[in-house]
């Protein structure tokens, strides 16, 4: 029998109703084998997640600042779900031992992880599963980095020890021992390590939406679901801005040829997004798979005669943005102009620097940066062959009488990115959409 890796956000285990949820997800399927929980998540949306409310413990403690009456609401997160669950199960001891160990000036990363640490413990209670730690299954290296090679060999000795466990998320351990976070939503990178190292056939990520939607609903009315998308172009329009898994998370379970089920806690019939390395079994029969947008960006456009000519111009401008610490997003260019888009923040305060250096470098005959562009991405594997695509975006974008300032069509074809004023952004996602889905 085949195993699915089943990883819980903090909204899905936010509350004893959750948990409850979860445990029917779980029990449904033999085959979900392996449990990566979060911390408790909000329950609604003036509620604090309890990640942040530990972050705030450790610096009230830095801060000389009591945290009695802060921790005991912590504690109470927890007392609750058990207590709700009805539950024989004392956390009382670990809850003091985190506490004084807060006290005592543990890490930040140590405090931050409790939050995993404690779930996962009455989680695993709930659904009589084994508990293992992540702190004797994830490695970090002295540098901070992750690795991989020692996480996956001990991870696979432990997995093959039990048959049914949970593991928390978000954290692992160093060489000297102490404990260390991934980054913000680091759970999801967990549950990727863990499908790996389990050589599960499904990671499965569940959430409290749906899957990918085909536009962002704040700016598309009820955007239709994508129900599946490969790693490439999910790249593409999570660098945009659509978010629901961390970033991360793909590596682990892509070198594995592992797919990704995005599912949704509170709608568990619903299928989902599959995220797959290749669609030969998940044909899209749409041409565009989703479309992202993102305000904030600059141009620097660069005029020279015969520019074209003279070789490692571009190399030098280049070199300028590199020595102040900018990465480029967009590079198109003409015969003798080349135009640089940037990141707006990344150029904060270095502006006049940049510009100095860039006529001192190339000697351009002119150099100017303008703000407020905002970039636009229509990605979908079926673009490439489809003929007519971009013309059906352009056609739909003028239509909607907004003026386009840029165009860069991907050499794979993937994607064709569209520079826009800031202010049209809105305007040229809802025409695009009309145009391919409705
Ligand atoms: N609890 C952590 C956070 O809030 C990690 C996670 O939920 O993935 O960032």
């Amino acid at each position: 029998m085949g195993i699915k890796v089943v990883k819980f956000g903090g909204s899905s285990l936010a509350d004893a109703e959750h948990f409850r949820r979860v445990a029917d997800i779980v029990k449904a399927d033999p085959k979900r084998r392996f449990v990566v929980a979060s911390a408790p998540g909000k329950r609604c949306s003036a509620d604090t997640k309890v990640t942040d409310m530990l972050y705030r413990c450790y610096d009230m403690v830095h801060n000389r600042e009591d945290i009695t009456e802060y921790y005991a609401q912590i504690a109470e997160r927890y007392n609750s779900i058990i207590r709700d669950l009805e539950l024989d199960f004392d956390i009382s001891g670990e809850l003091e031992y985190i506490r004084n160990a807060i006290l005592h000036h543990s890490g930040r990363d140590f405090a931050a992880s409790r939050g995993e640490y404690l779930n996962s413990l009455i989680l695993a209670k709930f659904l009589h599963y084994d508990f293992i730690d992540a702190e004797s299954v994830i490695f970090f290296r002295d540098n901070g980095l992750y690795d991989e090679e020692r996480t996956n060999r001990e991870m696979r000795m432990e997995l093959q020890k039990h048959e049914r466990a949970v593991i928390p998320g978000f954290y692992g351990v160093m060489p000297n021992g102490t404990i260390k976070t991934f980054s913000r939503g680091g759970s999801d990178i967990t549950g990727s390590i863990v499908a790996q190292a389990a050589d599960a056939e499904l990671y499965e990520n569940w959430t409290d939406v749906s899957g990918f939607l085909m536009a962002d609903p704040r700016i598309v009315d009820d955007p239709a679901p994508i129900q599946s998308i490969t790693y490439r172009e999910l790249r593409e329009l999570s660098y945009m801005g659509a978010s629901v898994l961390h970033e991360e998370a793909i590596f682990p379970v892509r070198n594995a040829g592992i797919p990704i089920n995005i599912r949704n806690t509170n709608e568990p019939t619903a299928d989902g997004t599959m995220i797959v390395a290749s669609t030969a079994e998940y044909d899209s029969k749409r041409i565009i798979t989703g479309i992202a947008g993102k305000k904030g960006f600059s141009v620097i456009t660069i005029e020279k005669d015969m520019m074209n000519a003279e070789i490692g111009f571009g190399r030098r401008v280049l070199d300028v943005l590199e020595d102040h610490d900018i990465s480029f997003e967009h590079l198109p260019s003409g015969v003798d102009t080349m135009s640089v888009i940037v990141s707006s923040a990344h150029l904060e305060g270095r502006r006049e620097r940049v510009i100095a250096t860039i006529n001192k470098r190339v000697r351009p005959d002119s150099i100017m940066i303008e703000d407020g562009l905002a970039l636009l991405a229509v990605v979908g594997r079926g673009m490439v062959k489809a003929k007519g695509t971009a013309a059906r975006v352009f056609n739909a974008i003028s239509k909607a009488d907004v003026n386009i300032r840029m165009i860069d069509q991907g050499s794979s074809e993937l994607n064709i990115i569209i520079g826009v004023e800031e202010h049209d952004l809105e305007k040229a996602q809802r025409a695009i959409y009309a145009e391919f889905v409705k």
